[in-house]
């Protein structure tokens, strides 16, 4: 890729890079293995010896080239598909915990994800301890074990619409020699890139915004290359001590900057598995490479719709940090200057009969099990996605029992404001 170009270009043109002759378009390689001519270039593959294709479940060339632009959009070294978001975040950090470590994340996280923290992990013998991401620094470090290997939390969390203090938390993490992981999937690398804040891996659900038509569920870790684990090599045997099951290799030795991702590849996703299909990866690309056109009519539009329910006598809160009197909107201005994304969170005045009353009522606005798409939708959290969690970990996870989600798609706006109106006027 031409260096120096600017992300819209990177959208468009990173990833697939097509030699002469060969298709503009990025083609689906929907292959599951790949043909070698004798058994030594085939054996150098295993070995990680030389670099190529022999099997879709730990490389593909479809998926490497959208993990490619992936890559270059977030200004990391490398990136891995996965199947979906939450296979993202359990290989982020699977592949620097084990049985006895120990992690720690801001409670402001995707429901499916404080699952997977609070009693899936517990369950592989990973233990979690989940924070309120307003502490101070001071109030984070005693968190801290000296099992602890990571700590988490999401740019703007889902469904609360809260603003993570990147900076706060990548001091904090590195003061304790872990990584700072940021799921970045709702402002995407169009309104913020984590790592120039000092986060260190990335992660995303690419089924939201990098899709952004919702036609496939998928999800991608990508490193910034900037951790030293060797700095702290006891506490990442994993990448720095010799892996058995490749002839005693040790990542960091062999592999430097790209450690991380080669441990990712090489180790959790022969033995797990969780890649996506050669053409949901298409499907993502093609996504992709409007992005940085849809994020911003997905701004531009939410917030008319944020002003238009917060001058509404109805309307009992809204969140959308974009709204200068949000309590998030200092973390905003300074981490997301060109806007949050199309998703706010907000009540009605009334009971939980008055907020299902005025979802029935929305037309245009539908109600489904999804964020961050072209269409318009709603969701309420305390009866859909987060009906599992007690009311004190709804409380805990930043969601009102009267919390609507609303993802404000690229529509025109004045028609989804007219809806809004006219399903309030029945409530
Ligand atoms: C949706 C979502 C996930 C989970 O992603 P899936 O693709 O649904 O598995 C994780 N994190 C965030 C912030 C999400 O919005």
């Amino acid at each position: 890729m031409k260096p120096n170009v600017k992300r819209s270009t990177l959208c468009v043109q990173a990833g697939w890079e097509p030699k002469n002759g060969e298709p503009r378009v990025l083609p689906i390689y929907q292959s599951t293995t790949f043909k070698y001519d004798d058994t030594e270039q085939m054996a150098d593959l295993f070995d990680l010896k030389a670099e190529g294709y022999f099997y879709t479940r730990l490389q593909n060339p479809t998926n490497d080239a959208v993990a490619k632009k992936i890559a270059a959009l977030e200004g990391g070294v490398g990136a891995m598909l996965t199947s979906s978001g939450q296979a993202a975040n359990f290989y982020a950090l699977f592949n620097i915990c084990q049985a006895g470590d120990h992690f720690i994340t801001s409670t402001e996280i995707y429901g499916g994800t404080y699952n997977l923290f609070g009693v899936t992990f517990k369950k592989l013998g990973i233990e979690c301890t989940f924070i309120d991401q307003d502490a101070s620094e001071e109030e984070i470090d005693k968190a801290f074990r000296p099992n602890t290997k990571a700590l988490f939390g999401e740019t703007l969390s889902n469904p609360g619409c809260r603003v993570l203090d990147i900076e706060k938390f990548a001091r904090t993490a590195h003061r304790h020699g872990v990584p700072l992981i940021v799921d970045n999937t709702f402002p995407t690398p169009i309104n913020c890139r984590p790592f120039e804040w000092g986060a260190d891996i990335v992660t995303h659900s690419t089924t939201k915004y990098m899709d952004g038509h919702a036609t496939q569920v998928g999800g991608v870790v990508v490193d910034s290359g900037n951790f030293d684990w060797d700095a702290c090599a006891d506490k990442f045997p994993g990448l720095t001590t010799p892996d058995d099951s490749y002839h005693g290799l040790t990542y960091t030795k062999a592999f430097g900057k790209m450690a991380y991702m080669t441990k990712l590849v090489a180790q959790l996703m022969r033995d797990l598995g969780s890649i996506p299909s050669p053409h949901n990866a298409f499907l993502l690309n093609l996504g992709l490479e409007t992005l940085h056109l849809r994020v911003p009519r997905h701004c531009e539009n939410a917030l008319k719709i944020a002003r238009f329910l917060q001058a509404d006598p109805r309307v009992a809160w809204v969140h959308y940090a974009d709204l200068p009197e949000d309590r998030d909107h200092a973390l905003a201005a300074k981490y997301l200057p060109d806007g949050t994304c199309g998703v706010m969170a907000f009540g009605l005045k009334g009971d939980r009969e008055t907020a299902i009353r005025f979802m029935d009522s929305l037309r245009l606005i539908c109600i489904v099990t999804h964020v961050a798409d072209a269409r318009s939708c709603v969701l309420h959290p305390a009866s859909h996605t987060h009906r599992q969690l007690s009311d004190e970990q709804l409380r805990e996870a930043g969601v009102a029992p009267d919390l609507i989600r609303l993802s404000v798609g690229i529509e025109d706006a004045d028609d989804l404001i007219d809806d809004i109106r006219e399903a309030l006027d029945k409530i």
